[in-house]
């Protein structure tokens, strides 16, 4: 007899990393896989680096950049906007004589996501808000590679890269295999110098998409695999002592990476759409804010609610508190439509009437509890 259940999975035909190197000091080998790539050709690579290396460099030199490559540092007072994505790849368009023959993106969820976006526009033409949505990449991309330096989001894993468009305040990613890196490169040696409380925020970011996840109902096995390993491993991290330490970095980015694989094959839930309304309205970084998110969310995930509170403290971890107390009620309208939009997680969360739960004044009550 078949099991109906385990066959009808609901996974669509997906598409992880196509190749990954993990290890301290893994990053020296990027410059055999550039050579590799640049062959016997001139084409230059280009890299994008987090601005923090500019200030205080990498912890090994980067001899993966030739003479005629392009380095371009990162800032990252802002998350990424459709129009700076456009900036950028009018820039290379410029100064770049032939294709690149690879994009390196350096840094955090924002580096990464500027990379991906851009190598999809380099080979795809128009602007980055014509691909805002679900397989609207039409060609891959340049061959891009991804070296993480501060572990979460995921990002290196994923198929999306999230960038507004300040035009029409939609805060969507370009959703596409091609989107997905060729290349990753996980060296736990990077994240040394994150920031104690930083380092807590991007790092839940991956416990709470797997908790969102494991508590939805679109479930499937491979999803719920990945985001039990990813969940055990914080715990390890969060509830154990020095969550920087060499070993604890190392988990850390290992959760990050399968917790990317999760959502590549399932849905986050009540969490992220409230936080996305706080990063569109507010301008609050993602990661803060689905902490600073969590503060209202007992009622509807007591058990994660309970245990990110304890790894809080046990981390001794500041979460801004009281941020929507003093906003108008054209704020809170505002901030009410951005969140209710996220029709996939709310649905996976709350059912299709998720509307009929999460009314205006449910939704301000819960805003006025950040
Ligand atoms: P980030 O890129 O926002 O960087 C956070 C801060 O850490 C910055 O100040 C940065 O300079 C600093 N930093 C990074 N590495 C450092 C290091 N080694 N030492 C010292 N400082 C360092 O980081 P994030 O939290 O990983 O990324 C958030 C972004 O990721 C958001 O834009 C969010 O929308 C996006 N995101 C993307 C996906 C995806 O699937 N593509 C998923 C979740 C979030
Ligand atoms: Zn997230």
């Amino acid at each position: 007899m078949t099991n109906t259940s385990v066959l009808n999975t609901g996974i669509r035909n997906a598409r992880n990393v196509s190749r990954y190197l993990y290890g301290q000091g893994a990053i020296v080998d990027l410059a055999g896989i550039i050579a590799n790539r640049r062959g016997t050709s001139t084409a230059p690579a280009v890299f994008f680096i987090d601005s923090f290396f500019e200030l205080h460099g990498l912890p090994q030199k980067l001899d993966a950049v030739a003479h005629d490559d392009h380095v371009i540092y990162v800032d990252t007072i802002n998350e990424p906007t459709t129009d700076q994505i456009n900036l950028l790849k009018n820039q290379l368009v410029k100064v770049c004589k032939e294709t690149p023959c690879a994009i390196v993106g350096i840094g955090g969820g924002i580096t990464m996501d500027i990379t991906k976006a851009v190598s999809n526009l380099l080979t795809n033409g128009g602007n980055a808000e014509d691909y805002q949505g679900w397989d609207l990449v039409k060609v891959p991309g340049i061959f891009k590679i991804a070296v993480p330096t501060i572990s979460g989001t995921g990002a290196e894993s994923t198929r999306t890269c999230v960038m507004t468009n300040p035009s029409s305040g939609l805060k969507l990613g370009m959703n596409s295999d091609f989107t997905v890196y060729d290349q990753i490169i996980l060296d736990p040696d990077l994240t040394r110098t994150v920031l104690h409380n930083q380092y807590f925020y991007t790092g839940m970011d991956a416990y709470i998409h797997c908790m969102e996840s494991l508590n939805g109902s679109y479930r499937n096995a491979i999803g719920d695999a990945y985001s039990d390993q990813t969940i055990r491993l914080c715990r390890d991290v969060f509830l154990g002592d020095a969550m920087m330490s060499d070993e604890n970095r190392a988990k850390l980015m290992v959760a990050s990476y399968l917790g990317g694989c999760a959502i590549a094959t399932s849905y986050v839930g009540v969490v992220h759409p409230f936080s996305a309304g706080l990063s569109v309205v507010l301008g609050i970084h993602h990661c803060v804010a689905n902490c600073i998110v969590m503060r209202a969310m007992e009622q509807f995930y007591p058990e994660g609610y309970r245990e990110f509170w304890q790894m809080v403290e046990y981390q001794g971890v500041a979460i801004p508190e009281g941020i929507c107390r003093d906003l108008t009620d054209e704020q809170h309208d505002r901030l009410y439509e951005s969140t209710v939009i996220h029709q996939k997680p709310l649905i996976n969360a709350l059912g299709e009437n998720y509307k009929d739960i999460l009314t205006r004044e449910k939704a301000k009550e819960i805003f006025l509890k950040m």
